[in-house]
């Protein structure tokens, strides 16, 4: 079956089908509407939402400081302006990739053209004993930030964070800004450490440190305790009784792949995809947190959880949807907001593991980049709190130039000399 923008216009045809109400869902619906696509296009959101990001959710929206709009990568109002359907409420429960068409659970059955699976990741869950107590917390929806701002809003609450990844992090910075006591919990004895090493880890630490943030490292929760049905405190599996009104466990995300694995699709750490984001199914594509895709800068496949990822991902999806040649290959990128840091990454941290560490600028301070150097080459920088310098990291980590690392850090050489 063939579709162009101008076989498909008749709404009976089968057309775009998007499932999932992330931003990699929102990029994807804005991007065949602004590549001339007339025929139908349905997003099967999932949530209750109109198709919004995740970033704000730790960061300004739960701290108050930011509304809904902040949420939305495409207002409300763009949808039905761009005959764009959105199902929300509504799931994907089974997907016939033979007969090209999708169940939905609220009993009908959509046929597509192409499909797109943008469902996202949700948060890991360990069965902690007493998780199931009120005032323990995962966090991942607006749903979740709704709440629980609701309860960190006044301050003076004891908060426990189990994990110590960038949503930990950002989270427990958020809570603490808001006036309220934070424990945190973490496997790593330095927080970030396996993402960005032990150095760099600690700049983040010593500044939720001087916040006020008490780190139990490494720790995990042997025992969420409560009383009459309330979180009251976590036993550490060190043996220390944390008091808590609050309890977040952030311990990562796990990507979405029951619909597509059901299906026969490939999965493999994700939604196995080939750089234009095609599945093994003819017509299904993933694209976002659950697609698993082949970069070509490393020759490896690479699940990225992250914004950029999720906005390059969804337009890529769009175009190879199209049937025009498109090939994710941007540098990896993220960025993350916690207190006064603020840093960008770019980078393939898959390769950072032995490689040398280049600082320009000071890490006391806290405004340097980083660089990793690995044989001579830039594969991953980091700027925190420096600004304008990401495309001339990305640049030397696209053109696999040797770099002088003498020059490297120094920071009177500008990067694009180097
Ligand atoms: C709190 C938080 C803060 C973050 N901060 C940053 C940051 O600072 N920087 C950064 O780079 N990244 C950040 N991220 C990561 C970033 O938000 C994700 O990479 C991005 O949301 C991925 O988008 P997505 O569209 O792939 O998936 P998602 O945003 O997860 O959306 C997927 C959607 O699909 C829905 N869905 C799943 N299954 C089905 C189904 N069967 N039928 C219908 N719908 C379904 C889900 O309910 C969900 O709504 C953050 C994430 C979180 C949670």
């Amino acid at each position: 079956m063939s579709h162009s923008p101008s076989t498909a216009a008749n709404g009976t045809d089968p057309g775009m089908v998007i499932i999932g109400g992330g931003l990699a869902a929102a990029t994807a619906a804005e991007t065949l509407r602004r590549e001339g696509w007339q025929g139908p296009v349905t997003v099967v959101a999932g949530e209750d939402e109109t198709p919004y990001q995740r970033p704000p959710l730790s960061k300004g929206f739960l701290a108050g400081k930011e509304g809904v709009d902040a949420l939305l990568p495409l207002p409300e109002s763009w949808y039905p302006e761009h005959q764009v359907s959105v199902l929300r409420g509504v799931r994907a429960a089974a997907l016939d990739t033979a007969a090209h068409t999708v169940s939905l659970d609220n009993g009908e059955t959509l046929p597509y053209a192409k499909l797109l699976l943008a469902t996202g990741a949700a948060p890991r869950r360990i069965p902690f004993p007493g998780v199931d107590l009120a005032g323990v917390h995962t966090f991942r929806t607006k749903a979740d930030a709704v709440a629980l701002r609701e309860q960190l809003s006044g301050g003076g609450k004891n908060v426990v964070m189990v994990g110590s990844g960038w949503i930990g992090m950002e989270i427990a910075a958020t809570a603490t800004e808001l006036g309220n006591q934070v424990a945190l919990l973490g496997l790593e004895e330095v927080p970030l450490s396996v993402a960005i090493g032990a150095e760099l880890g600690t700049v983040f630490t010593a500044r939720h440190r001087e916040a006020g943030v008490r780190f139990e490292l490494p720790a995990s929760a042997a025992e969420i305790q409560g009383s009459g049905g309330n979180v009251t405190s976590v036993l550490t599996t060190t043996g220390v009784t944390l008091p808590a009104d609050i309890v977040i466990v952030a311990v990562g995300v796990a990507p979405n792949t029951e619909l597509a694995a059901a299906a026969g699709i490939t999965v493999n750490n994700g939604i196995e995809v080939d750089s234009s984001l095609r599945t093994s199914a003819p017509d299904v594509f993933a694209a976002g947190d659950v697609a698993n895709a082949l970069h070509p800068f490393t020759g490896t496949h690479l699940r990225s959880e992250h914004w950029a990822n999720a906005i390059a991902g969804g337009k890529v999806a769009a175009l190879s949807m199209l049937g025009q040649d498109a090939v994710l290959d941007d540098i990896p990128y993220f960025y993350t907001d916690q207190f006064d840091l603020g840093m960008e990454y770019s980078g393939f941290g898959t390769l950072t593991g032995d490689a040398e560490l280049v600082v320009r600028g000071s890490l006391e301070t806290r405004e340097f980049i980083a660089f990793w150097v690995r044989g001579g080459r830039v594969v991953a920088g980091m700027n925190v709190n420096t600004w304008d310098v990401q495309e001339a990291i990305k640049g030397l980590i696209s053109s696999r130039r040797t770099v002088d690392t003498a020059r490297l850090a120094d920071p009177q050489t500008p990067l694009e000399d180097i």
